[in-house]
């Protein structure tokens, strides 16, 4: 079932890897056909194949010989990952799919925000709106809890943004994701991704990879900081515990 699972995944993640490249450029979805982006020659389902089709290629186009870049077989080894990762967790249930929606959405959300160092609207929307489905369905989270974990994921953000270097669009992307995981585990999120984007920002300050005036894009911050806390709440909580 796990293997099940993996290939599922990284089918999954051949359609992510179009979504990654063309939302930000503005171009549609489904037309036109997956093509190469050198010679511009239609890609045939052989070609297609989730990271077989590049391994078999040796990362280059059938029909130019250009460089294939290596982020597509990597975006469907990780959505792989997730998928698996969220089956061993949480077993074939509705919170799987809960699951794997919110990992997708972080993976594609921190493509676009390292690469563009934008997070698009339609990206936000559909995070609300699938964190409100979630939430009618499975009811595990109280309304209460929720409307705190939105005015608390949007509005300290938001609070940010009015003196320093945060983006409309991390603002509303943790509102959505704040929608997936309730108010203890967006509290748990906004600590995670604090920590990691300070300690991974000062890193690449400090190993001159980036100048104190880049900008630093944080919504892979938010997206992780929201996975994890949304996977191992309990575990980290409970460590924590300890350690007091
Ligand atoms: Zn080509």
């Amino acid at each position: 079932m796990g293997v099940f699972v993996f290939l599922f995944g990284i089918i999954f993640g051949s359609f992510f890897n179009v979504i990654i490249f063309r939302i930000p450029n503005k171009i549609s979805i489904s037309f036109p056909p997956s093509h190469c982006q050198s010679c511009n020659h239609e890609l045939k389902p052989i070609d297609l194949v989730p990271i077989l089709s590049y391994v078999f290629l040796k990362g280059k186009c059938r029909y130019c010989g250009e460089k294939i870049s290596i982020q597509y077989p990597i975006i469907e080894l990780i959505t792989g990952l997730i998928f698996l990762l969220s089956y061993s967790i949480f077993g074939l249930n509705i919170y799987f799919v809960k699951s794997i929606f919110l990992g997708s959405i972080v993976l594609i959300v921190s493509m676009i925000d390292f690469k563009h160092f934008i997070i698009p609207d339609s990206i936000s929307l559909f995070t609300f709106i699938t964190g409100i489905i979630f939430n009618v369905i499975i009811r595990d989270i109280s309304i209460k809890s929720l409307i705190f974990a939105f005015l608390l994921g949007g509005g300290l953000l938001f609070i940010i943004a009015m003196f320093g270097p945060m983006g409309g669009g991390d603002i509303k992307i943790m509102a959505g994701f704040s929608l997936y995981l309730g108010l203890s585990k967006t509290i748990m999120a906004l600590f995670l991704s604090f920590t990691l984007g300070g300690i991974i920002g000062v890193l690449l300050i400090i190993s001159k990879i980036k100048s104190r005036k880049d900008v630093i894009p944080f919504g892979p911050y938010l997206g992780l900081g929201s996975f994890i806390s949304f996977m191992y709440f309990s575990e980290i909580f409970n460590w924590y515990l300890n350690l007091l």
